[in-house]
């Protein structure tokens, strides 16, 4: 199975995932947009399973539907790289910025979009959601 490998931006923390993502999308709620500094997240789920490499540090943050996730990011440089939801096995968010790999599958999914700033434009044919529809 191919396999991908995201990183922090110091090369400290990695992830290798294997074969395609279940979900890409964005989201523009206001926690994802001061968890990364940009305008909106973009996360590339996988089902796993899947490796890391280095040290994390971690931030659990609940969800507006009760969900909580705990981020992983790298303690040194600060990218915050992939995350995971507690209670489900085996499955990991990516950051998708972090594969630094422009050709990554377009999303196709807009979260929160009730928060998307104005003069963002989403890709023709990707469904959006006025919040999250999980
Ligand atoms: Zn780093
Ligand atoms: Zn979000």
């Amino acid at each position: 199975m191919p396999s991908r490998t995201a990183s922090c931006h110091c090369g400290q923390l990695r992830i290798e995932v294997e074969g395609e993502p279940s979900f890409v999308g964005i989201c523009h709620c206001l926690a994802c947009q001061q968890r990364t500094g940009s305008v909106f997240a973009a996360l590339a789920s996988f089902s796993g399973p899947y490796r890391v490499f280095g040290k994390a540090t971690e931030y659990i943050r609940a969800g507006d539907q009760g969900a909580k996730f705990r981020f992983r990011f790298c303690p040194v440089c600060g990218t915050n790289l992939f995350h995971t939801e507690e209670g489900e096995s085996g499955g990991v968010g990516v950051a998708v910025g972090a594969f630094a790999d422009p050709n990554f599958p377009a999303p196709r999914c807009s979260i929160y979009d009730c928060r998307r700033h104005p003069w963002v434009q989403l890709p023709p044919g990707t469904k959006a959601f006025d919040k999250d529809p999980t």
